[in-house]
Parts: structure tokens; sequence; C-alpha cells
């Protein structure tokens, strides 16, 4: 594209890193951007907004080279700009908070280039709000301050921390990793009181994010402690108390991927914050050439999970079939799985068990198919057997351990209040994974502080076995059962 007159640069904010925290016109300009400039940003899926033929610069990290000082972006801008291109300058949360989007901004007035500010949601109040942390709060605090704990490296310091610890009400520290032993002692000596609550905040709004609660007088030893990295925020203040109550509860969800997006979504509407953890990974095996052979021949299908049940009828002769079989499930969700696919039901027992689903069927069927997991417990089976039923399996995917890098981080830096097992071997694995990557010690210590949740009795069990203490077992066996019975006892 040529010179032309309409050029323009926008410098706009992109929120604090989760993607639904960007306002509604900075999307649509990057979406519309021929050329995009960006730094180091939490959320890649922003920059996927964009069309696949604007021009991405990360300006953070040129290929070959380090990083552009700040005169080199903004003669980039206004190079650009001149270019007649729509630009979009992109930084973390609002431009004009310690994001030199002023500097940019002069730069291009400057060179008569036209250019407009699209303000962020800054880290400096939102990052705060997304640990349960209000800057202000009726009878609390009735002011705050925001300020930089990290001044530029040869620049005189002009911050009187003296007077920052006089003026009371909040204090936001950003950048304020790297020097928070020497900030934190200039508030204490010039006398906020060392009971003052403090807290650092890693990476809000990011699947990533931490929390570190403690006080004025700990948290450089609570920070080391947890190895807290930049991005952070620090909050000083008595606000932080109240995040005991105002934060949502985060939970690690270890179940496979393939039922992350559902789980993801049912903790979210029961108020948690949901950190996917999958700890073991799932894999889909072919079904067998004889398997309308076996539905026919059986008098009884059984389904152990809706996993199972999608697998199957995604088969359409399967699926003609199953439609006219007699069908068992060992829980409501299963059910629910086929139904919703047209098929009817006859079995699902009271207790949403394998025992309860045996002790319904033996009594009825001669011949019973099961079609489940390849790693199904072999209760079923025996219960079945010994009660004269013969019964047929088919595998119709298996699991095993994961070696998803969310469960790294989990084990390695994850911070949860719970951890929601959902079967024996999401269990095992995670602390079987922890051993592998020298942290299990370290995550059984975690696993003590935190509550945890089994979906059902053979989980705990398992968790029991491996030495875990079990807080949460819902009444009834589903996933969402388990998080309501977490609510409900607190
Ligand atoms: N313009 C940005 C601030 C840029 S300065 C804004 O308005 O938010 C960079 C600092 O912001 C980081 O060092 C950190 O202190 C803070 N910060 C930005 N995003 C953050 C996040 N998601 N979590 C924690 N701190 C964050």
């Amino acid at each position: 594209m040529g010179r032309s007159d309409r050029g323009k640069v926008y410098l706009v904010g992109a929120g604090p890193g989760d993607p639904d925290l960007v306002t509604l016109r900075a999307k649509k300009l990057i979406e519309e951007a021929e050329v995009i400039l960006f730094d180091r940003l939490l959320s890649p899926e922003i920059l996927s907004w964009a069309s696949e033929d604007a021009e991405k610069i990360d300006v953070g990290k040129l290929p070959g080279r380090h990083k552009l000082s700040q005169e080199e972006i903004n003669a980039l801008l206004v190079e650009k700009g001149k270019d007649g291109k729509k630009v979009v300058r992109l930084k973390g949360g609002d431009p004009f908070v310690f994001g030199r989007g002023g500097e940019e901004g002069l730069a291009l007035a400057g060179a008569r280039i036209p250019f407009e500010v699209v303000p962020g949601v800054t880290s400096a109040i939102s990052v705060p709000a997304g640990a349960g942390i209000p800057v202000t709060h009726r009878g609390v605090s009735t002011a705050f301050t925001v300020v930089t704990g990290h001044e530029e490296p040869g620049k005189d310091e002009n911050l009187d921390w003296g007077a920052l610890a006089k003026v009371g009400g909040t204090l936001v520290v950003l950048m304020g990793v790297a020097r928070l032993p020497e900030n934190t002692s200039a508030l204490l000596r010039s006398g906020r009181s060392p009971k003052t609550p403090a807290a650092l905040i890693e990476r809000g709004w990011s699947p990533e994010e931490r929390l570190v609660v403690a006080t004025l007088g700990d948290i450089v030893e609570r920070a080391k402690e947890a190895d807290v990295q930049s991005p952070a925020i620090l909050v000083v203040g008595d606000v932080v108390s109240l995040a005991e109550k105002l934060r949502p509860p985060k939970i690690a969800i270890l179940r496979p991927d393939n039922r992350g997006e559902e789980s993801e979504r049912i903790a979210r509407d029961l108020g948690f914050r949901p950190i996917l953890a999958p700890s073991i990974a799932f894999r889909e095996l072919a079904l067998p050439e004889d398997l309308p052979k076996m539905i026919e021949r059986a008098d009884c299908v059984v389904f152990t999970s809706a996993t199972g049940a999608e697998i199957a009828l995604r088969d359409g002769e399967v699926a003609e079939l199953l439609k006219r079989s007699v069908l068992a499930t060992i829980g409501p969700r299963t059910r629910e799985a086929l139904v919703e696919r047209g098929l009817s039901v006859t079995v699902v027992p009271d207790s949403f068990s394998s025992k309860g689903l045996a002790l319904s069927l033996a009594p009825k069927f001669k011949r019973v198919l099961l079609l489940r997991s390849a790693k199904g417990s072999p209760e079923l089976i025996e219960i079945l057997e010994e009660a004269g039923v013969e019964v047929d399996e088919v595998h119709l995917y298996d699991i095993a351990p994961s070696a998803d890098p969310r469960l790294d981080w989990l084990i390695l830096r994850g911070r949860p209040d719970v951890f929601a097992f959902t079967s024996g071997s999401t269990a095992r694995n995670l602390i079987e994974r922890a051993k592998e990557l020298g942290a299990e010690s370290d995550l059984r210590e975690r696993l003590a502080r935190a509550k945890v949740a089994a979906i059902g009795p053979p989980t705990e069990a398992e968790l029991m076995r491996l030495g875990v203490r079990v807080d949460y077992v819902p009444k009834m066996y589903t996933f969402e059962s388990m998080l309501k019975e977490i609510r409900r006892k607190g």
C-alpha cells in the first residue's frame, strides 16, 4: 500500500491479560489494523484477532536483536504512520499508565501524524480486583496511590517513599518485584506498621495467576518462598484482608482435556476460578469390527461415561443399533449424553457407582455388553459374573499419564484453594508426575494446605491410599455435584 492521507496511529490498551477484558474499540482496531506493534502480552489470543495480512512487529523481541529502545519504537511508529497505514500500538493495561504511551503520542504529534489513544483496563486496579482486593473500601481505605517500584536504571530516585508511607490508604506498586526488599523496608522505616496486610499478584487475569498474601513485615520472605516473578503487582493496605472473602476460590481441575471446556464452564458458573491441569491424557481407540454383532447379541448395553457414549454414537451403524437396544448408564451425565442424541436409557442405578449399577443389572439381564474405558474398574464385571451374567467388554478409549505443560505448572507453581479429582488415575498421575519433577514433597504440602475433593468413594479411597486427606465427596457422583458440595460446605 502506498502513501495516503489516511495514516493513523492508535495507542491501544490491551487490558491486564484476559482477552475478555479488552475494550470493544480496541478489538475492532486490532481486527482492522495493517500494522501492529506489540510488547510481551499475557494472552496471544488477542493478537489472533488481527488480519493475516497485517504486519505484526514484536518490539520487545526482534529477530537477531534484543529489544527496541523507546526512541526506536517512536521512530518506527512515525515511519509506519507516514506510510499511510492504519497502525495499532498495542500495550498491556492502559497505554498512559506506566506505558510510555504519552512519549509515543508526543513523537507522533511532533511528526504531525494523527493519533488517538484507546484507554485500556489498567492492571493497577483490575489485577487487585481479580484477586478480591478492592483498592478502596468504605471504612477501610478512601484513597489509593499507584506508583512504580522500579525507577528506570540510572534515573534519579524521585519517589518519596517516606511521604507515601504517611499518605496511608492503599498503595499499589507496579513493576514491584525486582526492588521489593528496598521498597518494603523504605515503607517500614517511614512508619508503616509491619502488620499492614500486603499482597503480591502475579500474572493477574491469566490462567497462571497467583496470589501471595502476607504482611509488610514478611512479604519479602513469602515472595521468595513462592518465587514470585514479574509481571506482578504489590498491594499494601488493609483492603488486602478483604481478599479472603471476596476472592473467587481457585480450583485445580485434573480431569482429561476432552472434558476441559465443559468443566471450566461449570466451575465458572458456580463461582470458582478454574485452573485446568489435565493429569491424564485421553486417547480414542478404534471400534472393533464385530461391535454391531456384539450389540445385537446383548440384552443390555452399558455405558459408564459420557465420553464413551459420544465415541460410540459417532459411528452411524452403531448408533442405529443402539436405538433398538436396552441401555444402562452409571450416572445421569452419561444418560444425558445418550438422551441428547435421541436414545432412551432404561437403567440408571440409585447410587452412581459401578457396584450400584452391577446390582441393578444382575437380576434383569443374562448378557451384558460394557462399552467403556480401557482402565475401567474390574468391580463391575466381577459382580455381574458372580451373579451369573455373561459380560462382553469393549474399550472405546484409553487414558495415559499426561505430559501437559499446564500440569507441570500446577505442580511447580500452582496455588489452588481446592484440588478436584475425578478419578483415582487423576490423583495417581499427579503424584507420579510430581515425583518425576522432583517436587513431590512440595506438592504434598500444598495439597495439605488446600482442600481436596473426590468425585466419589473409589477416587476418595485412592487419594487416601496415596496419603492425601479428602475434604469433600458429593452424594451424587458427578463433577457438578462435587463442585456444589464444595460451595455448600465452604
Ligand atoms: N500500562 C500497564 C502497566 C505497564 S507497567 C497497565 O496499565 O496495566 C508493567 C507492570 O504492570 C508490571 O511490572 C506489573 O507490575 C503490572 N502488570 C501488568 N499486567 C499485569 C498482570 N496481568 N498481572 C500482574 N501485574 C501486571
